[in-house]
């Protein structure tokens, strides 16, 4: 499991690494929407506000 920062808090975001590009996850500091994208690597997600 990798952890990833909420591109628009920087906060902490534990993800189940079940996560796919695609899938939306949801921070609950800033309440917002995230959306997750595929990294360059295959195991490797970019996380991008989707507000
Ligand atoms: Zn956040």
């Amino acid at each position: 499991m990798k952890d990833y920062k909420c591109p628009v808090c920087d906060a902490e975001l534990i993800l189940d690494g079940d996560e796919r590009a695609g899938d939306a996850v949801y921070c609950s500091f800033c309440n917002s929407t995230i959306k997750v994208y595929s990294g360059k690597a295959s195991d490797d997600l970019k996380l991008v506000d989707d507000n």
